[in-house]
């Protein structure tokens, strides 16, 4: 294939310390893609791996460069940002994300190229038995829900990477400059005929998952406050049924006092009801703030991600960094860093 024609397909891949399952992926990923017949690219991104995840893709643009580019980014970024920085590197006419880790089967790539190339230009997926731990599948069948319930957007299985986004899509997503995002949610926005198909599901059999239960709340927030603003609209309808009701037993404590006399009992309800409203007030602020940060983060307007260097075929365009020559990519990095929201 020539390195400078556009490919039919091209298929996202973020890694972040993914050294063990790497080589299992190759063996699995390049045959599948191969019976496809049709011409395509695979974009590896490396989240800032502090392991030998780039030497791993390193050796494997070797033995593929025809249809193999890394880029790897100088920091952890986050998946989603991670996603965006290989999504300006695409060129194919189909852009398909897959997980690194083999949760997502390489070879159920056939069934959303024929889904795409029946007219859908957003191929979302549901995981037919998902395969993860069971406070995962609860927790993510509870964030659906509420999703559907406050915005617009129709996914079905939202965790799901396994997914093709057509380049008029993708275009759309590369003009974008959001902060925090979530890119299924996003693409979604600009899909005219999006579908959704069933698709296989694996356990995960090496390495760990990258989502702890801090960075999973946190994502769902960037879904929540990225594409909806229900929760401050909660917060002012509370506000104003409270109001009312705080009006009509101001109204029957007048009253009463006109006929019964004064009352000073029930001191301890008044407290229940008091500590009740303050918690409420205060998980209120605690959403207005999760806005605030993040139209402060959008303000700011740091890079999203640093591409540190894109490994491709024609030598004239693999750009490198000074700082980070070609030679000391497989070298590993300082010792590992925390790691990092998608904002940085
Ligand atoms: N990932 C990434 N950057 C991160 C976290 C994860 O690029 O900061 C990649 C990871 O290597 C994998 C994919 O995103 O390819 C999904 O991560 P993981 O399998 O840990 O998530 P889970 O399946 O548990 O939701
Ligand atoms: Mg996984």
């Amino acid at each position: 294939m020539n390195a400078t024609a556009a490919p039919e397909i091209s298929v996202v891949i973020p890694v972040y310390n993914e050294e063990e399952g790497l080589p299992f992926l190759f063996e699995r990923l390049y045959p599948a893609l191969d019976a496809l017949g049709r011409t395509y690219e695979v974009v590896f991104v490396d989240d800032g791996s502090h392991d030998r995840s780039v030497a791993e893709l390193r050796t494997q643009f070797e033995r593929r460069p025809d249809v193999t580019r890394v880029v790897v980014l100088a920091r952890n970024a986050g998946q989603h940002l991670a996603i965006l920085a290989a999504f300006q590197q695409t060129r194919g006419r189909y852009v398909i994300t897959l997980d690194a880790d083999l949760q997502n089967p390489p070879e159920e790539i056939a069934r959303i190229v024929a889904t795409m190339d029946a007219g859908a230009d957003y191929v979302g997926t549901v995981r037919v038995r998902r395969q993860d731990v069971l406070w995962r599948k609860a927790a993510s069948r509870f964030l659906n829900r509420l999703r559907e319930g406050t915005t617009s957007i129709h996914i079905s299985d939202q965790g799901c990477m396994l997914r093709g986004y057509d380049r008029s899509v993708i275009d759309a997503v590369n003009r974008c400059s959001e902060v925090s995002t979530y890119v299924p949610a996003l693409a979604y926005t600009f899909a005219r005929h999006p579908v959704e198909i069933e698709v296989a599901h694996a356990e995960r059999t090496v390495g760990q998952s990258k989502y702890s239960l801090f960075r999973l709340i946190r994502l769902n927030f960037d879904l929540m406050t990225g594409f909806s603003v229900a929760p401050l609209q909660f917060f002012s309808m509370s506000g104003i049924v409270i109001a009312l009701l705080s009006i009509a037993f101001v109204v029957y404590l007048a009253i009463r006092r006109l006929i019964v006399g004064p009352e000073a009992e029930g001191l301890f309800t008044l407290f229940g009801i008091a500590f009740f409203l303050i918690g409420v007030a205060l998980i209120g602020l605690g959403v207005v703030g999760e806005y605030v940060g993040r139209i402060y983060e959008q303000v700011r307007q740091r890079p999203r991600y640093t591409v540190a260097a894109v490994l491709e075929q024609d030598s004239d365009e693999t750009r490198r960094l000074p700082q980070l020559p070609a030679a000391s990519l497989p070298a590993p990095r300082a010792p590992a860093e925390p790691v990092r929201g998608a904002v940085e």
